[in-house]
């Protein structure tokens, strides 16, 4: 069976100790109460990042990932920080192709694609992010669009490589909306994205990929939504900012 993955993105949200103090009480809360299998992902701003590594030592059911990396392996790039770099923190995830960085700073699919070849080649585990606009979802275009951002994103990727892929359906019109997916709608989306790993690759390799969805995530909703067939955890904005929300979704998978 493939693992289950609740994953926190913090996007630019709490400073260094406030960081600090969420991810120390969520960890303990983690020790105290998760009973499964499940891994907890934590992706906070690159300067929490080596603090929370160190934070998480005992116990691995907390893993740490940044929610961005640079496609260059280095250079000069003032601002940026490199896949090498977060690797050596001891991050072991990073977010790639949010939609806020796809339409923030203008990250399209062939620079994606390049993104997560480096950040693989520098040992981190992508969490690829797809997912279509409100525009495209009533045009019925979605389809489409999220064929094109598997094919043209990672499905260069060798079968090895994808192997340490995580896909996150993020529906651009549910993210920090309060308008999350139905469980009807993202199991659609869920079972779509594992037929085309399974056309792409084979369906060994579209059993065993975690597939997460994004978008409006709550304590409330996670149990239907991770109930689903294809759904195998979830990508947390919000209520990733409040370690007992959080905590709540993680526990569905108890
Ligand atoms: P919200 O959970 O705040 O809707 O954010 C979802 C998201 O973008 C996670 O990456």
């Amino acid at each position: 069976t493939r693992k289950k993955i609740v994953a926190g993105n913090w996007k630019m949200n709490l400073d260094y100790n406030e960081g600090l103090s969420l991810f120390s009480e969520i960890v303990n809360m983690v020790k105290d109460e998760i009973t499964g299998q499940q891994q907890v992902v934590v992706c906070p701003p690159f300067i929490h990042l080596h603090s929370l590594v160190q934070l998480a030592k005992g116990t691995d059911k907390v893993a740490v990932g940044a929610q961005n990396a640079h496609q260059k392996e280095s250079g000069a790039y003032t601002g940026e920080v490199s896949a090498k770099m977060v690797k050596s923190t001891g991050a072991a995830y990073v977010i790639l192709g949010h939609s806020e960085r796809r339409q923030y700073f203008n990250e399209d699919n062939q620079l994606l694609s390049v993104k997560a070849e480096v950040a693989l080649s520098n040992g981190l585990k992508p969490i690829f992010c797809i997912g279509e606009t409100l525009d495209e979802r009533e045009a019925e275009q979605y389809f489409d669009v999220i064929k094109t951002q598997l094919k043209e994103g990672v499905f260069g990727l060798s079968t090895e490589q994808f192997s340490q892929v995580i896909i996150a359906y993020e529906p651009i019109w549910a993210i920090g909306t309060g308008k999350t997916a139905t469980a009807e709608q993202a199991q659609e989306i869920h079972a779509f994205i594992r037929n085309e790993i399974a056309d792409n690759y084979n369906q060994e390799v579209a059993d065993q990929t975690t597939i997460l969805y994004g978008g409006s995530c709550n304590p409330k909703n996670a149990p239907e939504l991770f109930a689903q067939l294809d759904i195998d955890g979830g990508l947390i904005g919000g209520a990733s900012l409040k370690s007992r929300d959080f905590l709540d979704i993680v526990k569905v998978f108890n």
